[in-house]
């Protein structure tokens, strides 16, 4: 049985809550606290007369807010799913219009080990790179010069 599913629909609760209330089933943590609201809300208020089952119609009603089981309020960015890694970053590889022009290479060309040119570059950063392997490791490693 899943806690969320079930902390969402108040008319299982409702059920849940009336039998558990009559001792004959298990209380989950949602149910216990529309149990303990009905106390609370008995103590705070001084209204003897809301019996149990009104108390927990008034909740599911939405008379009630305050005693809305918290486990029913959705959890992490309210915005809904995080955006996936390739749509947080906007780096795309381009050639150069002069085919002639060959910078070296920003993260494999060395002048004192190997120069490497190359007539790709990221748009984002204006470097040059080759647009296989170099422009992954370059946007991917924080070391990417190996
Ligand atoms: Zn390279
Ligand atoms: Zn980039």
């Amino acid at each position: 049985m899943q806690c969320r599913g079930e902390a969402l629909d108040y008319r299982v609760i409702l059920t849940a809550a009336a039998t558990a209330a009559a001792g004959c089933a298990r209380i989950t943590p949602a149910v216990r606290l529309l149990l303990n609201g009905h106390i609370l809300h008995k103590r705070d208020k001084g209204d003897s007369c809301l019996d149990a089952a009104k108390f927990w119609k008034q909740v599911v009603d939405g008379l009630l807010p305050e005693y809305v089981p918290t486990a029913s309020v959705p959890r992490g960015r309210p915005s809904g799913k995080p955006l996936p890694n390739r749509l947080s970053e906007r780096h795309f590889p381009a050639t150069y219009d002069n085919k002639k022009y060959k910078p070296d290479c920003e993260v494999c060309s060395d002048r004192s080990k190997g120069r490497h040119q190359c007539n790709t570059y990221c748009k984002q950063c204006e470097l040059p790179m080759h647009a296989i392997g170099c422009f992954e490791q370059y946007h991917t490693l924080r070391d990417f010069r190996k």
